[in-house]
């Protein structure tokens, strides 16, 4: 066994929280090789659901798991951290603006930065899911000026998943044997899942579908999936939600497979036309602990429209709260 790593995770005694910390403390993320301390952060009044959690972690008496700190303060939840998920965010409630939300967000993550600041580890990999996941991570990353902001990261591995599991149905093969699918921009309906690059058992995905599906029915589909499942279960997606966060990070962590590359939002840095300044999702291959944005894919019209509109979603988003970055 290698010396155990520090993950936090906050919003643990959330729906997602319930969903995730089994599978990290079984060494789903990270390797069955790999001790995990856990770091809980929860809000004052959810502490004693999230000791109800804790008491079943410990039940599970898991081989993987080292140890467990869960606190409502976040400066000890981010102590010598080595991975943070930032799960925990305030949901929009009926009636609340963008506004209000990007707010009330600000006030759970612009300290949550700054804490990550302060007292995690300098190559410490977060991974932000409360949404809107995207924006959440600017501020975050904003508001820890020591950090690299390439640790600052956001889910779009739900989207990328979501994108495989509608074409593996349509073609009628496994997710295991496709290959190269992206998801470019805002984890919202403005998001781009691209099939110009993917493949299907090594055909290109786009030969072997028809193209009025593509642009009418995936596209929708995968864009809309969340509110299809609310509809569906009367509650929104938490064990696939937990399951594309796990995915993210041990890709991350672990590496990507060779011949593939896998969907992550990422601080943008000019490529693909993207200027710095959002963290967007693109298609990234991950190697010794780095990621690295797949360069040099040919991008027709069809997709340019459609990853400028989210980018453009995004700056409006980052125009909402660069009031909320450190000076
Ligand atoms: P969930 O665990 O279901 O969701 C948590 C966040 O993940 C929400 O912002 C949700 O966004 C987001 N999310 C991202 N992708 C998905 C997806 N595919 N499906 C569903 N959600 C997704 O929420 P709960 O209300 O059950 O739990 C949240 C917990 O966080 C509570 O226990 C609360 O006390 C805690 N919290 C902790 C904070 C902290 O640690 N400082 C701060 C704020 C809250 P969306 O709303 O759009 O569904």
């Amino acid at each position: 066994m290698k010396a155990p790593v520090r993950v936090a995770v906050t919003g643990a005694a959330g729906q997602i929280g319930y969903a995730l910390l089994f599978r990290i403390a079984a060494g789903d993320m990270l390797g069955k090789d790999q001790p995990v301390i856990l770091h809980l952060l929860e809000i004052t009044p959810a502490l004693p659901a999230l000791q109800g959690v804790v008491m079943e972690l410990n039940d599970c008496a898991f081989p993987t798991l080292a140890g467990i700190v869960a606190t409502d303060d976040v400066n000890v939840a981010f102590k010598d951290v080595d991975y943070a998920l930032l799960v925990g965010a305030r949901p929009r409630g009926p009636g609340m603006e963008r506004k209000d939300l990007l707010e009330a967000n600000g006030a759970i993550f612009g300290p949550q930065g700054k804490a990550l600041n302060d007292h995690a580890k300098r190559d410490v990999k977060v991974l932000v899911v409360g949404n809107p996941a995207n924006t959440n991570a600017l501020i975050a990353q904003q508001n820890a000026p020591d950090l690299d902001p390439r640790c600052f990261t956001a889910m779009v591995r739900l989207d990328h998943n979501r994108a495989l599991s509608q074409l593996a149905e349509k073609t009628g093969k496994h997710t295991t044997t496709i290959r190269k699918v992206t998801i470019w921009g805002n984890h919202s309906s403005t998001q781009y899942p691209d099939l110009h690059h993917a493949t299907v058992e090594g055909k290109p995905a786009l030969s072997l579908v028809d193209p009025a599906w593509y642009e009418s029915d995936f596209i929708p589909t995968v864009q809309q999936r969340g509110a299809a499942i609310i509809k569906a279960r009367g509650a929104s997606s938490a064990a696939s939600a937990a399951s594309a966060a796990i995915d993210h990070m041990r890709s991350w962590a672990l590496g990507t497979d060779e011949g593939d590359w896998v969907s992550m939002a990422i601080p943008s840095d000019g490529s693909y036309g993207i200027a710095p300044g959002v963290i967007y999702g693109y298609p990234v291959t991950c190697k010794d602990g780095k990621y690295t944005i797949v360069q040099g894919l040919e991008i027709n019209d069809f997709s340019r429209a459609r990853m400028d509109a989210t980018d453009k979603e995004l700056r409006e988003e980052r125009g909402g709260v660069e009031h909320l970055f450190a000076k």
